[in-house]
């Protein structure tokens, strides 16, 4: 038989997702992969079950249906600040997880170089491979994982294509503030590089943390690819809806890539989404607040167990050290976490480029119930120590 092809030798599948078969095999309260088990607003549930009965059944415009992409900009210009073009200035895509590869195809030829934060969402290096970029890796450093702007600088002269930047961040829970932000503004216009951002979690952001668009910046609109999704901000991780906001001759290969990619995000679904999108400021308000109460249980649940974790400012990860439980190997630790205390974590490795092996992580985007649950199996934990 002939081989395979090379590219899919360099990375496994990914650990998020399998970590999640392993929990539902254990029967684990599943805090692995980020996903709610509460419901979505009922207004997208009820629009969806009348969309059901409408015409949107054969494919939208391959760039996203055109009511989507009008309520999205409408949405979008009004956070970041400018006025954005529905027609030219957007792809509509298969969830954030597209968008990112759309932007890594779109931008970075093979051989390129492509700047990556550690930790990062595994995705990234998937992304880079399957794109024939080579990642460079800056670190945050704990306990604020703050950059070293001489290492990024380091990293800028050896003339990278694009940064990516997750910002709220999975999984460290930092969000980027504006000098930060600035500093990278700053080296990628001075080493004339692209930045790609992430923002899922633009909506999961606790107070005193605010979120700043990257596309935002003094002269960054030109070269920042935004992606999104309204995964996380609606509670619809299943329905697979992301976006890219770019300039216009970004979009125009953009829409290309996509294209060819997956045709288009699912139609009915992205008229249903309409509905959230026409939320008013006060849902997002709600969603903060609903998520920092979830936070502030979490955490103190934890701080009550004893372990030892990070302070998310955004998104809702948190990482918790293992460090006392003598194991080698997290991987190890997270199976038997599921299978002798019963609940589901990410192996902190599958995010650190650097050998990391004494975090996992844990997300709290569960339902009051659940995380009490999860805890009070957390209890038990200690009895996991070698
Ligand atoms: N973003 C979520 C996580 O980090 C899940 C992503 C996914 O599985 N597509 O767990």
């Amino acid at each position: 038989m002939p081989e395979l092809s090379k590219r899919t030798e360099t990375f496994t599948d990914s650990v998020i997702r399998r970590m999640t078969r392993i929990s539902n095999q254990y029967g684990a309260v599943n805090l692995s992969q980020g996903f709610p088990d509460f419901e979505p607003p009922r207004e997208l549930l009820d629009r969806l079950a009348e969309v059901s009965n409408e015409d949107f059944h054969q494919y939208s415009i391959t760039w996203g249906a055109q009511n989507f992409r009008e309520a999205l900009a409408e949405k979008q210009s009004r956070l970041m600040g400018r006025r954005i073009d529905p027609n030219a200035e957007i792809v509509v895509t298969c969830g954030s997880t597209e968008a990112m590869m759309a932007a890594m195809l779109t931008v970075a030829n093979p051989g390129d170089k492509v700047i990556v934060f550690s930790p990062f969402y595994e995705n990234y290096g998937a992304d880079t491979i399957l794109s024939g970029a080579e990642p460079i890796y800056v670190p945050l450093y704990p306990p604020e994982f703050n950059f070293d702007p001489n290492e990024l600088e380091a990293a800028f002269r050896q003339k990278p294509k694009a940064l990516i930047l997750c910002n709220p961040s999975n999984p460290c829970g930092k969000v980027f503030n504006y000098d930060e932000l600035k500093i990278i503004a700053d080296l990628a216009e001075k080493y004339d590089a692209f930045v790609i951002t992430d923002e899922v979690y633009e909506h999961i952001v606790y107070a005193p943390h605010k979120h700043t668009y990257f596309a935002s910046l003094p002269n960054m609109w030109e070269r920042t690819i935004s992606c999104s999704s309204l995964s996380k901000t609606y509670s619809i991780t299943g329905w697979r809806l992301g976006y890219i906001i770019a300039p216009p001759h970004i979009i125009d290969a953009a829409k290309k890539v996509h294209d060819f990619l997956t045709v288009g995000a699912a139609a009915p679904l992205q008229e249903a989404a309409v509905t959230g999108l026409r939320f008013g400021d006060h849902y997002y308000r709600q969603l903060a607040e609903k998520y920092t109460e979830k936070r502030d249980l979490f955490l103190k649940g934890l701080d009550d167990i004893g372990i030892a974790h990070t302070n998310p400012q955004g998104a809702y990860y948190v990482l918790l050290d293992i460090s006392e439980f003598g194991y080698e190997c997290d991987l190890d630790f997270c199976e038997k976490l599921a299978e002798k205390v019963g609940v589901g974590a990410v192996p902190g490795s599958s995010f650190f480029r650097e050998n990391v092996n004494h975090l996992i992580r844990l997300h709290f985007a569960k339902r009051n119930d659940t995380l009490n649950e999860a805890l009070n199996r957390l209890s038990d934990i200690y009895k996991l120590r070698k």
